[in-house]
């Protein structure tokens, strides 16, 4: 199947902008101070055909960081490079029904990383990264997620800076897991890796196009160039589904019926497979930390447009 006609997108997009614009609900979050400083406004909405076809609507060319939603992309990179079967015996893919910097979900369970879109399992799995040196793994990360965003992606210093100074509950994490046997590299190396690979900025469009380049299994619809393999792309898709949106990944699954990630700079990225990627940003969030209105569009787009998958037509 395809996305419905171009003019028929715009429409929608167009109507789940003005419909939420107003929503006043969230917060931005300020555990990371700089990223407090967004305005609770900020609005845009993307979504790339696997035709490489683009319908955006509002704030799509603001830069943001892209937090979490660097996670599946990076375990997507380490899956290529070093084989889906080890990367998952290294890092699991079960889901853990808490909150994504959960130092109980290590504790509680014998997997301890559990899976690569928390933050125990995306530190496990950044650690995994190909390279001599940090300066060679960090290289990989940031030319790999520019791949799928088809243009070179750079780290906003500022967000970088005020996350490292702040993340010390981050690094207690990765020190945990090298006391588990679930860390693959030093530590606080991974741990600055991972805040690096958080701190790339990105736009609504730049998620749209990242996630229609996993819909279009592994090939960026816009330069045309595959960034993985296939079949990498319906594993990851499958642990978005499960823990996209950590605590809330069942409540996510049941409305949307479709695997996306979110981050808490504020951008969301949604992938229908075969069709495209729907990028949202707007910085409120919810308790969980997932963006207010980038669900709320989500969850009408998918109805609007027909994408769940768990639908019999
Ligand atoms: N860099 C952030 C952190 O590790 C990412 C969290 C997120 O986006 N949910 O806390």
């Amino acid at each position: 199947g395809h996305l419905p006609p171009n003019p028929t997108v715009d429409t929608l997009v167009e109507e789940a902008w003005q419909r939420y614009r107003d929503v006043g609900d969230g917060k931005v979050a300020d555990y990371i101070p700089a990223l407090a400083k967004a305005s609770a406004d900020w609005f845009g909405i993307c979504v790339a055909g696997v035709d490489g076809v683009t319908h955006a609507v509002g704030d799509t060319d603001r830069a943001f960081s892209i937090q979490s939603i660097s996670k599946p992309f990076v375990f997507a990179l380490v899956c290529q490079a070093l084989g889906g079967g080890r990367a998952r015996a290294s890092v699991g893919v079960n889901a853990t029904g808490l909150p994504f910097n959960s130092v109980m979900a290590i504790e509680l369970n014998a997997e301890r990383t559990m899976n690569p879109m928390v933050n125990a399992g995306a530190i496990a799995t950044t650690s995994l990264a190909p390279g001599a040196n940090a300066e060679e793994r960090w290289r990989f990360i940031r030319e790999g997620l520019s791949r799928f965003a088809g243009r070179e992606l750079r780290m906003d210093e500022e967000v970088y800076a005020s996350e490292a100074a702040t993340n010390q509950r981050n690094q207690g994490i990765a020190r945990l897991l090298v006391g588990y046997g679930r860390m693959y590299s030093d530590p606080d190396e991974a741990t600055d890796i991972y805040t690096r690979q958080c701190a790339l900025n990105v736009t609504a469009r730049d998620l749209a196009v990242m996630g229609a380049t996993l819909a279009d299994g592994g090939v960026n619809p816009i330069t045309g160039e595959r960034v993985v393999d296939a079949e990498r792309c319906k594993r990851i898709l499958a642990v978005m589904a499960t823990a996209g949106l950590y605590e809330q990944s069942g409540d996510w699954l049941y409305e949307v019926g479709l695997p996306g990630k979110s981050g808490v700079a504020g951008g969301l990225v949604t992938i229908a497979p075969g069709k495209g990627g729907l990028g949202v940003f707007s910085p409120p969030l919810d308790a969980a930390g997932n963006s207010v209105r980038g669900q709320l569009v989500t969850r009408f787009l998918s109805e609007r447009l027909g994408l769940n998958l768990f639908a019999s037509q």
